[in-house]
């Protein structure tokens, strides 16, 4: 069953988007948990990191590019955090791998 990201993709679902290609789309998040929270996902369905394959490997480098560049056009490029989550117990809700950007105040140690 498609997940909310997949309905997003699909255009079953709105969003912001912030960039998109033929593999890729960006968009803000919907309960932002900084001034910039974008979440970059790749079209095909991964569920998340453990549930991907060697042959995810260039379309997952693809997203921390995207991010990279996501960073620089909203004008976080000197301080950002780009996180995946993988797995109930690391927080992930939605089984559509994502990373999520965040930047835009002082983001603090990892707890
Ligand atoms: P995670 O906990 O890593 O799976 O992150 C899921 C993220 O998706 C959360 O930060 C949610 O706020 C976000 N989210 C859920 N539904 C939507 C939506 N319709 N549009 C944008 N972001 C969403």
């Amino acid at each position: 069953m498609s997940t909310v990201f997949g309905q997003i993709i699909e255009g079953k679902l709105p969003c912001k988007k912030v960039f998109e290609n033929e593999r890729i789309l960006a968009f803000h998040d919907i309960a932002p948990q900084a001034p910039v929270h974008v979440l970059i996902v790749p079209k095909k369905l991964i569920p998340n990191l453990a549930g991907a394959s060697d042959e995810d490997e260039a379309v997952l480098g693809e997203c921390l590019t995207v991010a990279r560049k996501i960073a620089q056009q909203l004008g976080i490029q000197n301080s950002y955090r780009v996180i995946t989550n993988s797995g109930k117990e690391s927080g992930q809700l939605v089984y559509h791998i994502h990373f999520h950007l965040l930047g835009g105040r002082p983001l603090g140690a990892l707890g």
